[in-house]
């Protein structure tokens, strides 16, 4: 099975914190030198805005950019909907703010059905292309999914302009989806507002050291705006005197254009659900998308325009709107406002219908997909109306303009407009490079032991070069080329030091062993922060570290990405790459050594737990009283079963001259341990064969437990000791476990250096492959 090419990339997606940490690393790689060479010439920043949603998202980094003149210069195009009547002609908003609108194109058909939209973007197409020749910007900046945009990107990307496109890869479900993702095809660096839509956009193909995770521009006035106390003149000016804060709604729904009908339908019932509710509400007119027209007649036959709880309005300037909703009872209806800004200030929201399907939204936000019903609307109201929720950040966390306009800083206008996709590999290409020939991608893998410190260079395919015809490569092996092994320093400077000495010993030598190194993993004792690459808490074998940063030393000083992990969960990465948990979803390692670790696979993934502390098998405890354990317990596993235990154990029979049998010898030098233990028992030793039993008894109560909680597939003990424990394990499982869990297989592993293959997993994994 060639693992890693069948990869369909709607079925894989960023799961995990060591992959998110790649991805992290891919994005960060500073481009800044190459911008700070470019010639100190202006950046010539067009910014373009068709609708004053989209304006709302670009204002802010339009004041930004205004206020850097050394910088940038700042270019802007009005098209669309801001210059209709109908729709408030908006664009006096972008006048309003004092910026030179340096072309207005009108590009609106008239008609909001779909061939309108159609002849708009026709119609903006032929517009377009004298502007751009004229402002020649360096950058574009297009924001969203509505048809201008994608007049827009379409003319910009023909017309060899860069362009930056704001809040790509979200999904909400409708034509606008389409609209949105065809336009990250056509632009060439992307500021997201959310992790999952960059998650998205890696999935998409797009390369993501241009993606930029900025968070929502909107966002960063809007977390300072609800603090301001002038808010409620602005209610009352809007919706009377005599309403108070949190009691009226906020209505705003737009046709779905791919829906009209129904959509038409929702709008109905939900002005009627509203006028049976009977609180004073804003609403808004829809846009301008098809059905628009058909949604106003609406409004219209019900009086909704003189009625006396309502005000209709066409358009209210955006940062009064932003006050309205902070403070509304209530918002309902399907603008991405609801979904998205509302959040921000923890208002209740109903959506209504599936123009919002698939955003991401806070717990403040109320669905009714099926809002077929008068009732359904009237009671999501009920419950909603009034309600406070804890304020949500997912959509930015208010430095999104400062993010962007240094992004935008480091563009290398130099570097060939021309972009790339990311594809899944397909296929394994036929012809060969020589390069595939003589290098082999590979790791530095290191543990950090108690007593030895180890560096390896471990290789994931070996090819040798009469294999290179042959269809049998040994994919999915790995292989320690090469180790080196010294003793571990006590000061964690010297220790990081001797690793970084290895460490680049290791890479000389990988250039003459034709291995590539793509990155180190490191295995360490106690308890890692995968994330960031700390070591949270140790254990006494490598001093007590607490909070020591491993990942930062190493990567500055290597240059190359650094992964992190506890040697448990290392033993089950490496397991689940190159030994018996290869293909298993669910199962668990444990690792029998000086101590007892351990890791739990769980759909095909690592558990870390919420502060990082799971899978600390050994210390589950068996025992009320038990022996005292190294983690300041009693009855752990590991008091029972690991090395340790056994060596004291052994040590306490030698004292009282019960352990040594004929044959057997211990010399002066070196100290009583497990093995005298285990050759004793061999022997016909019954007290070293009690002793044994009970850690062997132990160990297998600690799986029962296990089996019994995560009910994995396959149980695979590692370590010296674990061939020692494989038929005790079984006894105690077909005594104890339910009988659903009897089933459960336990093997021996039979990998050499589960640590430092795991250790290389974790870099193999993450840089071999570019697909999520
Ligand atoms: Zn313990």
């Amino acid at each position: 099975m060639m693992q890693g090419h069948a990869i369909n990339p709607h079925s894989v997606q960023v799961r995990n914190i060591h992959e998110l940490y790649y991805l992290r690393t891919q994005k960060a790689q500073p481009k800044m030198e190459q911008s700070e060479k470019r010639l100190k010439k202006q950046l010539r920043v067009c910014v373009a805005t068709c609708n004053r949603a989209d304006y709302s998202k670009l204002a802010p980094i339009m004041f930004g950019i205004k206020s850097h003149p050394e910088i940038f210069d700042l270019e802007v195009v009005v098209l669309g909907s801001h210059l209709i009547d109908d729709y408030g002609n908006t664009f006096r908003m972008i006048e309003q703010d004092e910026f030179d609108i340096g072309s207005k194109l009108h590009t609106i058909v008239r008609g909001e059905d779909e061939a309108a939209m159609v002849e708009s973007v026709g119609l903006a197409l032929v517009k377009l292309p004298d502007v751009l020749q004229r402002l020649a910007p360096d950058i574009l900046l297009v924001h969203g999914d509505r048809f201008d945009a994608l007049a827009l990107a379409t003319a910009a990307a023909l017309m060899n302009i860069r362009i930056l496109h704001l809040e790509g890869g979200e999904v909400s479900g409708t034509i606008d989806d389409s609209i949105r993702h065809a336009i990250s095809k056509l632009a060439h660096y992307h500021a997201v507002c959310t992790r999952s839509a960059e998650r998205h956009l890696i999935s998409m193909c797009e390369d993501h050291s241009r993606i930029l995770l900025a968070g929502c521009p909107s966002y960063d006035k809007l977390l300072s705006a609800h603090q301001r106390d002038y808010y409620i003149d602005i209610i009352k000016s809007w919706l009377g005197d005599a309403v108070k804060e949190q009691d009226y709604i906020v209505a705003l729904q737009h046709p779905v254009t791919t829906d009209i009908k129904n959509s038409i339908k929702i709008y109905e019932l939900m002005l009627d659900a509203l006028i049976s509710f009977n609180k004073k509400t804003l609403v808004l007119f829809p846009n301008i998308d098809a059905g628009s027209k058909e949604m106003v007649r609406v409004m219209r036959r019900k009086g909704i325009e003189q009625h006396p709880n309502f005000r209709a309005v066409k358009h209210v300037p955006f940062d009064q709107f932003i006050q309205l909703v902070a403070h509304a009872g209530c918002m309902i209806g399907n603008s991405s406002c609801g979904v998205r800004e509302a959040g921000a200030f923890g208002t209740p929201v109903i959506n209504l219908g599936t123009r919002q399907t698939g955003r991401e939204t806070g717990e403040n936000v109320l669905h009714v997909r099926d809002a077929d019903t008068h009732n359904k609307i009237y009671h999501a109201l009920e419950l909603q109306f009034g309600k406070r929720y804890p304020c949500s950040k997912i959509y930015g966390d208010g430095n999104a303009v400062q993010r962007i306009l240094k992004f935008m800083q480091t563009i290398d206008l130099s570097e060939p407009l021309q972009k790339k996709f990311c594809f899944p590999s397909v296929k394994e290409c036929i012809s060969q490079d020589i390069d595939h020939i003589l290098e082999t991608q590979s790791a530095l893998a290191v543990d950090l032991g108690g007593t030895n410190l180890r560096v390896a260079i471990i290789s994931m395919k070996v090819y040798s070069y009469h294999r290179v015809h042959t269809s049998s490569q040994s994919d999915g092996e790995g292989k320690v080329v090469k180790k080196y092994v010294q003793l571990n320093p006590k000061t964690f400077e010297e220790r990081i030091e001797l690793i970084l000495t290895m460490c680049k010993q290791a890479m000389a030598d990988a250039v003459h062993l034709n291995c590539r190194i793509l990155g180190v993993g490191v295995s360490t004792g106690g308890r890692v922060n995968p994330q960031d690459g700390i070591v949270l808490h140790s254990t006494k074998l490598i001093n007590e570290w607490s909070s020591v940063d491993i990942r930062t030393p190493l990567s500055s000083a290597l240059h190359l990405p650094v992964w992190v992990d506890n040697d448990g969960n290392c033993a089950a990465l490496a397991e689940r790459k190159f030994g018996h948990g290869k293909g298993i979803e669910n199962f668990v390692t444990i690792i029998t050594g000086t101590g007892i670790g351990g890791g739990i696979i769980q759909h095909n993934e690592l558990i870390h737990g919420s502060t990082f502390c799971a899978a600390e098998l050994g210390h589950i405890v068996v025992s009320l009283e038990g022996p005292e354990c190294m983690c300041g317990s009693h009855g752990c596993i590991e008091a029972y079963s690991s090395g340790l235990a056994l060596q004291r154990e052994a040590k306490r029979l030698h004292d009282e001259d019960l352990l040594l049998m004929e044959g057997m010898t211990v010399n002066n030098k070196e100290q009583v341990n497990a093995i005298h233990l285990i050759d004793a028992a061999c022997l016909g030793n019954s007290k070293a064969e009690s002793v044994l039993h009970t850690a062997g008894t132990a160990l297998g109560l600690g799986i029962v437990n296990i089996l019994h909680m995560i009910n994995p597939s396959l149980v695979i003990l590692s370590g010296v000791l674990a061939a020692h424990y494989e038929n005790p394990v079984r006894q105690v499982i077909s005594q104890r476990a339910l009988l659903s869990a009897q089933d459960t297989k336990v093997m021996v592993s039979e990998l050499e250096d589960p640590a430092l293959l795991g250790a290389a997993s974790m870099v193999l994994d993450y840089t071999t492959r570019r697909t999520y």
